[in-house]
């Protein structure tokens, strides 16, 4: 199961930030860096795992 982050949906409007990774703990760091990073802010796991959306594997 692949994992997507988009910041935008996250509720950075402007910010095109997205990623994706078939480990949810690696996309939750990812995450959490860019928004220490880009917007200088501390993100939750929790709430970053709340806006992750999973892709299924096209089959
Ligand atoms: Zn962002």
């Amino acid at each position: 199961m692949t994992h997507k982050f988009s910041c935008r949906r996250a509720g950075n409007r402007n910010c095109n930030f997205a990623v994706e990774s078939d480990e949810e703990d690696e996309l939750v760091e990812m995450a959490k860096r860019h928004a220490r990073e880009t917007h200088d802010a501390e993100l939750s796991r929790r709430e970053t795992r709340n806006n992750l959306k999973s892709i299924k594997p096209a089959s």
